[in-house]
């Protein structure tokens, strides 16, 4: 019998579209149905916060394949928005009315940025940063001389700092936490990252939120007013709020699958409904460091995960076990974490020539599970991609030599 069944993908981002394309690769012969609410192709998200907005890089080149390929593919791209799902029946329920039966389903539904729930929060000017038509909207307002006040300063916050410092813009960023990157970036790494904004004209207030913004029309400033909670005012053209995000599990929820902030999945990352598969930064899955879970909000794992989730749509029983790992470009300096440094007990710290950092964690056995690494991007890559191979091997290692910039790491190893 000849299935009408598809491989059914919710959410067309970089995850989604990985995964279709792998499926094909893999020898997938029905069909796909690619679904998603924004109208573009998948479309890789580093070039957001930074070309995308320095003029470096135009829209078309982030996307993740030439269009065409989706095509040859034989691809259906559906722009639609998927309201439930039926994990017993395999049935899909589009918002349009249409339904889509399926073989095996991927959650790629990834997260929604957060907002602020103040005054003001939706003033034109105030705006996030998650999608394509984001980074195009405040690419056209970030003009040379504007005032640009980021709220939060973690990845988005940082990068759209650097970028528009890149286009001659004034930037304040404004932190609630006592520090930057408090989400996943040792404190030593964070505190050379304020210093290389502060050298590079941002202004950064710790330990500060806004508590109203407020449109000005016609102020020479800048039209929107930014109150924070001490009662300082900024002004400001343009306000991008990089708070962090929300994983998009509603659907999986309403469903009746296991969601704990993100939707569960076991090491083939396969939900708690057969045949449904999450990745991405929906994806809650068990670190290979131990009997926790985490999840991970970066390039790489919707990169990995994709292919992962996508053969085992197919029957394949494959465990995912990739080592964490991102980067996050800032002018001509580069920070790159692998692993997972909270684990660690014990840090060592190696400087290299460059005057470029390199904190390894290493566990209470002395085993290492963290490598974080600031400084000159042309400096910082080579070591770390050396530091990423010893945390990936886990073996116990001399904390002496680590921190000898003289023994090589490649002897490590
Ligand atoms: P993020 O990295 O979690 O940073 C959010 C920051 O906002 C945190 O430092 C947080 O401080 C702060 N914050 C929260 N509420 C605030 C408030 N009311 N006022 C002031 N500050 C506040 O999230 P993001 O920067 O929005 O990034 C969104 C997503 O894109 C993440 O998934 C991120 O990993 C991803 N991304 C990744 C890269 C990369 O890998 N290179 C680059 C860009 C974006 P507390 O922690 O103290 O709450």
């Amino acid at each position: 019998m000849v299935t009408q069944r598809v491989m059914a993908i919710v959410g067309a981002g970089h995850v989604g579209g990985r995964a279709a394309q792998t499926l094909r690769e893999a020898g997938w012969r029905g069909g796909i149905a690619l679904i998603g609410a924004e109208p573009h192709l998948p479309y890789e998200r580093p070039p957001l916060s930074k070309g995308l907005l320095t003029g470096e890089r135009a829209a078309v080149q982030c996307g993740l394949r030439d269009p065409e390929a989706w095509r040859e593919d034989a691809i259906e791209h559906v722009v639609a928005t998927v309201q439930s799902f039926d994990p017993v029946a395999r049935v899909l329920y589009l918002a349009d009315g249409r339904t889509i039966e399926y073989e095996a389903l991927l959650l790629a539904t990834g997260g929604h940025a957060r907002r602020l729930s103040i005054p003001g929060a939706s003033e034109p000017g105030v705006q996030c940063l998650r999608t394509l038509d984001d980074a195009a909207a405040l690419g056209g307002r970030l003009t040379p001389g504007s005032n640009v006040v980021v709220v939060g300063g973690g990845f988005i916050g940082l990068e759209v700092a650097a970028s528009a410092r890149v286009r001659g813009c004034e930037v304040t960023v404004v932190e609630g936490g006592a520090r930057l990157l408090g989400r996943a970036v040792p404190a030593p790494i964070a505190a050379s990252a304020q210093d290389l904004h502060a050298r590079n004209g941002v202004t950064i207030r710790l330990k500060s939120a806004p508590r109203a913004f407020e449109r000005r029309d016609g102020d020479t400033r800048g039209t929107l007013a930014v109150t924070l909670d001490d009662g300082d005012v900024l002004h400001a053209d343009s306000v991008i709020v990089g708070i962090g995000i929300e994983p998009a599990d509603e659907i999986a929820r309403a469903a009746g699958l296991d969601v704990e902030r993100g939707i569960l999945v076991d090491e083939t990352l396969e939900t708690s409904a057969r045949g449904v598969f999450a990745a991405g930064d929906v994806a809650v899955f068990p670190s290979r460091f131990g009997a926790h879970r985490i999840r991970q909000e970066t390039w790489h794992n919707a990169e990995t995960q994709a292919r992962v989730a996508a053969r085992n749509m197919l029957g394949a029983r494959d465990a995912y076990g990739e080592l964490p790992w991102f980067w996050s470009d800032q002018y001509d300096h580069q920070l790159q974490v692998a692993g997972e440094p909270a684990l660690g007990s014990r840090s060592i710290v190696r400087t290299l020539d460059s005057g470029a950092q390199i904190h390894f964690d290493l566990d209470g056995e002395g085993r290492l599970v963290g490598a974080s690494g600031f400084g000159l991007a042309s400096a910082l890559a080579r070591e770390m991609r050396l530091a990423r191979m010893l945390v990936e091997r886990g073996a116990p290692i001399d904390g002496e030599q680590l921190a000898n910039p003289e023994v090589k790491l490649k002897s490590l190893l």
